[in-house]
């Protein structure tokens, strides 16, 4: 169906940068950062499998997608999709020269030269943190 515009509210208007930020998904951003593990694991309403960020035999990793953050039972280790690419670099799980910043950047059109962009990000952090009920201890080592 076609969708109606009004006031002149153009379709490819963009959305504000916190809105694009909070309709990021765990799920999405699972499978790009981490890969193969993600893309492994058992479908559900959860997925479930071995923990990217410390060694261990019995699966105690899950993705919650409905409430759209990871958790570990065994590290303790859990975010949101805004945490999982700086989580996962500082663990390092991805390439060197991977930068959470450029990563989010692209996926949201986020300009991290433009000050206010991101403190916008590191609220939405800050935000997200808070809502998964997990202190986010990258805070301080990445941003000032
Ligand atoms: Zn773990």
């Amino acid at each position: 169906m076609r969708q109606l515009t009004f006031f002149g509210a153009s379709e490819d208007q963009q959305l504000p940068l916190e809105i694009r930020i909070r309709q990021l998904k765990i799920i999405d951003v699972g499978k790009e950062i981490l890969g193969d593990l993600v893309q492994n694991l058992p479908k559900g309403p959860n997925h479930w499998g071995r923990c990217p960020f410390h060694q261990e035999k019995i699966p105690s990793f899950y993705l919650k997608l409905k409430d759209n953050f990871y958790i570990c039972y065994g590290c303790n280790s859990r975010g949101g999709p805004l945490a999982l690419p700086f989580t996962a670099t500082e663990a390092g799980f991805l390439p060197e020269q991977f930068s959470p910043f450029s990563y989010l950047a692209e996926k949201v059109q986020l300009d991290f030269w433009k000050q206010e962009e991101l403190e916008i990000l590191k609220n939405e952090l800050i935000r997200e943190s808070q809502r998964v009920k997990h202190e986010y201890g990258f805070l301080r080592r990445f941003f000032n």
